[in-house]
């Protein structure tokens, strides 16, 4: 068994609350429960990160979150949103590399999550768009 923590948790090995598993994914309560009901789905093999999903796990881990975060709004009224996050890499918050997606529902009374996007669109224009726009397209190109 290696020591990474999430894999000891899919294999049971050290002590988590479930609430749904199968063959590829399992989703349990994050320790922290940032908001009341905070849970994390893990594929139950080792990946680090986004980064190093193929299409089979992506499509596999990725259909299944609809499914959980349903069950999560509906196991309470007070529920009225959820923000759903996967941090990759330490500088987008990511402290544990078994890849995780949280599913952080949201209350109407003030809850204990927040997220700050901030606004350059005065920055950019169309042409300064196209050219990181470019980029990217030139990297999936070559994929
Ligand atoms: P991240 O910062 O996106 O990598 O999130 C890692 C999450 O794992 C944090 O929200 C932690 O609270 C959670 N976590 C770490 N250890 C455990 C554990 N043993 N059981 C449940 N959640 C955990
Ligand atoms: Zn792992």
């Amino acid at each position: 068994m290696n020591d990474c923590i999430f894999c000891q948790i899919v294999a049971n090995k050290i002590p988590n609350v479930t609430v749904y598993e199968d063959d590829v994914v399992k989703a349990f309560l994050d320790i922290t429960q940032v908001t009341p009901g905070h849970t994390l789905v893990v594929p139950k093999r080792h990946v680090p990160d986004i980064f190093a999903y193929d299409t089979e796990l992506a499509s596999a881990v990725f259909e299944r979150i609809p499914m959980i975060a349903t069950a999560i709004k509906n196991s309470n009224p007070d529920i009225k949103g959820m923000n759903i996050m996967n941090n990759n890499g330490e500088v987008a918050y990511q402290s544990v590399f078994h890849s995780h997606i949280h599913l952080l529902p949201r209350y109407d009374d003030a809850d204990d999550f927040s997220i700050h996007f901030g606004d350059h669109s005065a920055d950019y224009d169309t042409a300064k768009l196209e050219a990181v726009a470019e980029t990217i397209r030139h990297q999936l190109e070559v994929q």
